[in-house]
Parts: C-alpha cells; sequence; structure tokens
C-alpha cells in the first residue's frame, strides 16, 4: 500500500487530510504535538477506513522529531510515497510587541518543520514509484500579509517559496505543491469574536468558511496532480481571486 506521512494531523486540517488519504487507499502516519489522545482517535478512524495507521508524537520543527516520524512511518509501512507538511501555529500579536522568541518559533514550526521532513523523506520519496509528492500546507496571508501576524504571514510566504525552490530541486520524480488555505473552521480559528467572523465572512464571496474537507479535497487533488508542481493552489472561498 502507498503511504503518507501528514504532519500535524492530530487535529484540524490535517486530520481531515489523513481521513481523506485512507479513504482513498494509503497507510498514514499520524503526528502530533501535544494531542496524544486526539491523535490516536485518527489513527482508529484510519484503520476503520481499512488502511494501516501509525501514530507519532514528535516536535517537526526539530530536525530529530522530524527524522523519527519519518523513519518509524518508512519502518511501519515499508516506505513513504507523499508527505504532507501541515503543521503549523499562528499568534496575533503586532509587532511592537512582538518578541524574536516568537517570531522564531513562528518560523520553526511553520517553516522548518517542512524543510525538516521534506529533508527526512527524500530518500523514501526518491524510491517511491507512486508518484511521489510533497505538499506544504500555506495561507492566505502568504499574499496578503496580516499585520496582527506578520511573523505568521512571513512563514507562510517562505513556504510558497520553499515550495518552488524544491518542484525545481527534486523534479523530475518528486512534485511539490502548496494549499494557501482561507479561513477554515477549526481551533485555530475559532477564537474569533462574532464581530470579526462577521466581518471576515463579508469578504468571502461564496457566503461561507471553509471547512477541513474543503482542504482535503486540495491536498487529494494535489496527490494526484501528476502534471502539477511548484503551485500554490489557493481555496478561500474567492476571499483573494488570483
Ligand atoms: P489546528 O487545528 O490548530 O491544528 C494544528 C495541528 O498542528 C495540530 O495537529 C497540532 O498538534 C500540530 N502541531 C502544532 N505544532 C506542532 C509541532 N511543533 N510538531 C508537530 N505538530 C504540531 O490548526 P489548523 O487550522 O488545522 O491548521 C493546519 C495548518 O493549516 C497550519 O499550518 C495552519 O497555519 C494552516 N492554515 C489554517 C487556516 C485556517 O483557517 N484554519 C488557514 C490557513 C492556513 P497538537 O494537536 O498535538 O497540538
Amino acid at each position: 500500500m502507498p503511504a503518507a506521512v501528514v504532519t500535524g494531523s492530530s487535529r484540524g486540517l490535517g486530520r481531515a487530510i489523513a481521513l481523506r488519504f485512507a479513504s482513498d487507499g494509503y497507510d498514514v502516519a499520524v503526528n502530533y504535538h501535544s494531542s496524544d489522545e486526539a491523535a490516536a482517535e485518527v489513527a482508529d478512524a484510519v484503520r476503520e477506513r481499512g488502511q494501516e495507521a501509525v501514530v507519532v508524537g514528535a516536535d517537526v520543527s526539530e530536525p530529530d522529531g522530524a527524522s523519527r516520524l519519518v523513519e518509524t512511518a518508512a519502518d511501519e509501512f515499508g516506505g513513504v510515497d507523499h508527505v504532507v507538511n501541515n503543521a503549523g501555529i499562528d499568534q496575533h500579536v503586532y509587532t511592537e510587541s512582538l518578541s524574536p522568541a516568537d517570531f522564531d518559533r513562528i518560523m520553526d514550526v511553520n517553516v522548518n518543520s517542512a524543510f525538516n521532513v521534506t529533508k527526512a523523506a527524500l530518500s523514501y520519496l526518491e524510491a517511491s514509484d507512486d508518484d511521489p509528492s510533497v505538499t506544504n500546507v500555506s495561507s492566505i496571508l502568504a499574499h496578503t500579509g496580516a499585520p496582527i501576524e506578520c511573523h505568521y504571514a512571513a512563514s507562510k510566504g517562505a513556504l510558497i517559496s520553499l515550495t518552488r525552490s524544491h518542484a525545481g530541486d527534486f523534479a523530475p520524480g518528486i512534485r511539490v505543491n502548496a494549499i494557501a488555505p482561507g479561513h477554515i473552521e477549526t481551533d485555530m480559528t475559532a477564537d474569533r469574536t462574532p464581530e470579526e467572523k462577521a466581518e471576515e465572512m463579508a469578504g468571502i464571496p461564496v457566503g461561507h468558511f471553509g471547512q477541513p474537507a474543503d482542504i482535503a479535497e486540495a491536498a487529494a487533488y494535489l496527490r494526484d496532480a501528476t502534471f502539477v508542481t511548484g503551485e500554490t493552489l489557493n481555496v478561500n472561498g474567492g476571499e483573494r481571486m488570483g
């Protein structure tokens, strides 16, 4: 069976991507940082879909954690065919109050993790005969910027540059793409006030927020899209077109 590593798959978008990949016939390495029970539930749901699952608690911002994740998946499944670099954190703070340590932490978790996991998986992806791919989860804020979270927006912009660089670096053989979600309803966006939600909704032409399954659909497309590499797929209900 082909196998995928999905970082940050205990909750939110990563969870939906892991379950979608399982439904599509992929074994899945479920990764989490602190939500061990939630990750175990995702693994059970993968197995209910007839696929193998392994749960790996690892901070993928650390090279050692990323290596352990990939090596565990490769040992369990006999290889790694697809990587989805989804793990991420955000923080709302204006630059005047933003500490260098917090800036670094966002970059470590959102950007360095993708480098770490992709690098650790490279030899397995090269050996795959399942049209291997890497998909990096960026954000609409990579394009628009975000005054209250400049470090988050910068990290997501860096992921798009990393995607294009790796797409060239690993071609032919491994395709590398990004997804730039708009507002998706997960824990990450649950802290918005009703006023903030109404304001955001007014800027979304389709008239509703996205769901994790919308991003899972995009991840499945990029996994299977044999003629697409180096691209960023915008999934944002029309909030930012083009
Ligand atoms: P979420 O609900 O907060 O889930 C984040 C996931 O990342 C959790 O599984 C978490 O694990 C994991 N994680 C965090 N730090 C980690 C680390 N150091 N090592 C390993 N795993 C780590 O977030 P989400 O909304 O699903 O977001 C997923 C991705 O989409 C992020 O990269 C985010 O920036 C991006 N995104 C989200 C939106 C949105 O509207 N929701 C929009 C654009 C982009 P634990 O459960 O163990 O903490």
